[in-house]
């Protein structure tokens, strides 16, 4: 009886076919950085269809953030780092959201109405959140919690991408440092970025973090008191496999500098 009744009430969306939300990588990686991917996936429950959304729609930014699982996996191999990430499109359930937020289940994305959010009951929200937001958020709150039983530091990275026009407006950045309260690893980020030379680099651009419209870096960040920093690549610049591949070797060498002057004299390897 029991089983069943937890099965019935576990698959009220995530179905037998369908995969956890939560992504990981290399969760034995001894890098004090500690990847995340909010917007990783494009995934849709069965349960919900498309969404009443055409295919095209489902590929774009609306749905998630082109290019950044590449990067994010490339950059975990290469820094040794844990990567956790979340596989379901944003268009379900923004990770990267309050859940109280009106845009944690957009009914309209850029100038998309999304008919598959319209009209949702409480609980319909509420189970989304259950069974995606939750796991992902409760999993890097346990590895983060771990890590400190540990006494391993974590310097927490949000890895994002975003799109090179929106609402008709170009944006120049190449890469920005998006950040609110962390004093210690945007600055050291920023620094290194405009070293290199041949990259805008966005200061806080194309947008800043706010307790109101971002989640991870508030919540598991600055909560809990972790230095942190998210990551914005435009994507048209991560388009295809050896670009996700330069930009990750690219990342890797500048975190790793990073990471020499945070604690000298001290060996990751
Ligand atoms: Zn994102």
């Amino acid at each position: 009886m029991m089983d069943s009744q937890l099965t019935r009430e576990t698959s009220l969306l995530l179905g037998v076919n369908d995969v956890s939300p939560v992504f990981e990588q290399n969760a034995a990686g001894r890098s004090p950085f500690l990847l995340t991917s909010d917007h990783y996936g494009r995934l849709i429950p069965k349960v919900l269809g498309d969404l009443g959304l055409p295919e095209s729609e489902l590929v774009r930014h609306i749905a998630w953030d082109i290019g950044i699982a590449g990067v994010a996996m490339r950059l975990a191999q290469l820094l040794d780092a844990h990567l956790i990430a979340q596989r379901y499109s944003r268009l379900v359930i923004d990770c990267n959201r309050p859940p109280h937020a009106a845009s944690s289940i957009p009914r309209l994305s850029e100038a998309t109405t999304i008919s598959g959010n319209e009209g949702l009951s409480r609980e319909d929200t509420e189970i989304r959140r259950r069974e995606i937001f939750e796991p992902y958020h409760r999993r890097i709150d346990a590895v983060i919690d771990q890590r400190a039983h540990d006494k391993r530091p974590t310097l927490l990275l949000s890895l994002h991408s975003f799109t090179p026009v929106y609402a008709g407006v170009a944006r120049p950045w190449h890469i920005g440092t998006l950040y609110h309260r962390d004093k210690t690893l945007p600055p050291l980020m920023l620094k290194a970025l405009r070293a290199e030379g041949d990259l805008v680099v966005g200061d806080n651009e194309p947008y800043a973090v706010s307790d109101e419209t971002d989640y991870t870096i508030p919540v598991h960040g600055e909560a809990r008191g972790f230095i942190n920093t998210g990551i914005e690549i435009r994507q048209d610049l991560i388009a295809d496999e050896s670009a996700q591949q330069q930009w990750a070797e690219r990342l890797a060498r500048i975190l790793g500098e990073i990471e020499a002057r945070l604690y000298p004299g001290v060996s990751s390897g």
